[in-house]
């Protein structure tokens, strides 16, 4: 089994870069693609940098160019949802590209036609994180995500996206990873620790939690390598 552990940006790499090493790198359409083992699984971590386009390069490019047949994503979130706080820990279940707009042709936000406004993960993967959270005691919580290319930092528009898509955590990229891997029927599994509230304390309290929450987010997908290993 090959899997694919993707993130956007360097800081959220690191942590499994560290805790796996690599035995090779290559790049690849301007990216960096690390080869690893763990146990008897073939792993490729790579981070795509920031947004929807560049991430849906990356997911394809692990699909197609590295054949791998599985993707984990892991990163940082902003929260939409009150009840989730900085460092916690959620899966999405399902996705939308929140800035997704030809609303004027009568069609309702994020939905294009032939599309869906909304992309699931897949089920057994995310029935796995929670089995591994239950073994060890680590809370998570299922979260719809709103995946669009620009960062939010304000109530506003944070409320906008709350009500229109009930979203409980927005990020950058998950949606459009998660949509390759739908297209290219690969399950993915997508995890997220919160860096911030998405509010006017956002780009503060991300640049305070980056690190320790993409150290939370990377720790817990080896723990789910762990028992994807058997
Ligand atoms: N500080 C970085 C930019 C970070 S953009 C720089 O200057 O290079 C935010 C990143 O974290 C994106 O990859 C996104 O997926 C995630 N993220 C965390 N909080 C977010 C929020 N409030 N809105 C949108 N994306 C957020």
């Amino acid at each position: 089994m090959k899997i694919a552990i993707l993130s956007a940006m360097p800081e959220e790499s690191a942590p499994l870069l560290e805790a796996l090493g690599y035995q090779e790198k290559i790049n690849f359409a301007n990216n960096n693609y690390y080869i690893t083992k763990y146990k008897n699984l073939d792993i490729v971590i790579a981070y795509s940098k920031i947004g929807k386009v560049f991430s849906t390069i990356s997911a394809c490019s692990l699909i197609q160019k590295f054949n791998c047949q599985m993707l984990l994503f892991s990163g940082v979130a902003g929260a939409i949802n009150e009840n989730l706080k900085i460092g916690d820990l959620i899966y999405a279940d399902k996705l939308c590209q929140h800035d997704l707009d030809i609303c004027a042709f009568g069609h309702p936000k994020g939905f294009v036609p032939e599309g869906s406004v909304f992309v699931k993960t897949n089920e057994k993967l995310n029935d796995i994180a929670k089995q591994v959270a239950s073994q060890e005691k680590i809370n998570i919580k299922k979260a719809t995500i709103a995946t669009g290319d620009q960062f939010v930092c304000d109530e506003k528009t944070k409320l906008q996206i709350k009500q229109i898509f009930n979203a409980d955590a927005i990020e950058m990229e998950g949606a459009s990873v998660a949509v390759a891997c739908h297209a290219l029927n690969v399950p993915c599994l997508l995890i997220r620790s919160i860096s911030d509230s998405a509010n006017k304390d956002a780009s503060f309290d991300f640049d305070e939690f980056l690190e320790h929450s993409s150290k939370r987010s990377a720790k817990f997908i080896i723990s789910i390598l762990e028992k994807l290993n058997g």
